[in-house]
């Protein structure tokens, strides 16, 4: 047996409670995973709170991404003992997920854990850490080097927002972080960042086209601040979407791309290629300073997952969650 929290929904309403599991009762899968931490992410607490249908399934296990050792596999490439973390694939959505002391997945959607990240910093990066290096892997990709100029980042923050800036400044780049809370400035500027602006810069009526800004930008809010963003970009500026902590709109025009050549890089991290993955995780083992992302992050224990998960719909969580599930395996 093993604790797990559940979501359940009998009738209209969702609740959600902390139970004892066994391990028949676990998904098909050709590895079985005994879970050292787990996270909380922005799409965990819709799940949690049911303020959005994240939840395909019921009951279901949530938590979307967790980090631990491998205690059964069936798998070519796993092994009893291997340290291993998942993100997505829609775990804690249509799969039971993370925040359980086990978990059984496709062999599939499981990374190595590169040497240098520990179980527990895996998840303090988490899901969030990991799309903030899938977005800096994308405006690099498009070319963006810190001689450019200046990066944008929106709900800077917030759990990718800070993971962002502090890989962003680790590169070299000069970050303009956004935020909504005034008092996090000193925060951000810790984090690396040379700018820190208020959220309200980018909250305005959008127009078309604004005054040329930065060369670059990553955001997680979409809707109005996604439309400021790309009417403020510099010509041939990238704009890496990964969120919608605004809203799921967006009310821009197509100037910025058809007068400047802006381009909108969109960012997924659930489906993304293993490939891909394998990648951002090793960028995060050579990039990410852990010192900083210590910093970042506040351990919740499993039982108080629950209380917290609203207060992410509030805007008021600052950097990441992590929630230790079984840390002895370290
Ligand atoms: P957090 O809640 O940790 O951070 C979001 C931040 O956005 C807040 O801290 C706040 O930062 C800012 N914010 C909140 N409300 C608004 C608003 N109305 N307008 C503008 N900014 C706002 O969430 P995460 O960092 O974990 O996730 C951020 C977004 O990215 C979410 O929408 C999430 O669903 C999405 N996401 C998408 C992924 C993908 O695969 N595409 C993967 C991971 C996350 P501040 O106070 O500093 O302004």
């Amino acid at each position: 047996m093993f604790k797990a929290i559940l979501i359940e929904k009998p009738e209209e309403t969702q609740s959600v409670s902390i139970t004892e599991l066994s391990e028949d009762q676990l998904p098909e899968g050709d590895v079985l995973v005994d879970v050292a931490y787990s996270t909380l992410n922005y799409k965990d607490a819709l799940a949690l709170t049911g303020a959005a249908p994240v939840v395909r399934r019921f009951p279901m296990v949530p938590g979307i991404d967790f980090s631990g050792v491998v205690a059964e596999s069936n798998h070519p490439d796993f092994k009893p003992g291997d340290r291993v973390v998942l993100n997505g694939w829609g775990v804690g959505e249509t799969r039971w997920g993370g925040l359980a002391g086990c978990a059984r997945v496709k062999g599939d959607w499981l990374v190595p854990l590169p040497e240098g990240i520990s179980s527990k910093q895996a998840m303090a990066i988490g899901t969030a850490g990991y799309t903030a290096m899938l977005c800096v892997l994308a405006l690099e990709r498009h070319g963006v080097t810190p001689e450019a100029g200046e990066i944008v980042v929106s709900g800077a923050a917030g759990g990718v927002g800070s993971v962002a800036v502090a890989l962003l400044a680790a590169r070299g780049f000069d970050v303009a972080a956004v935020t909504g809370r005034e008092a996090e400035a000193a925060y951000l500027r810790d984090l690396g960042a040379s700018s820190v602006l208020d959220r309200s810069e980018l909250t305005g009526k959008p127009r078309p086209l604004n005054k040329e800004r930065w060369a670059a930008g990553i955001d997680v809010a979409g809707s109005t601040v996604l439309a400021n963003m790309l009417s403020m970009m510099k010509y041939r500026g990238v704009v890496a979407a990964c969120g919608l902590a605004a809203g799921m709109d967006l009310p821009a025009s197509v100037a910025p791309f058809i007068l400047r050549g802006v381009t909108l890089a969109g960012v997924d991290s659930v489906m993304c290629p293993k490939p891909d993955r394998l990648a951002a995780w090793q960028r995060l083992a050579s990039d990410l300073d852990m010192a900083k992302l210590e910093k970042i992050t506040v351990e919740v224990p499993f039982e108080e997952v629950p209380q917290i998960a609203p207060k992410f719909l509030d805007g008021a969580v600052r950097g990441r969650i992590v929630v230790p599930v079984t840390p002895e395996l370290g």
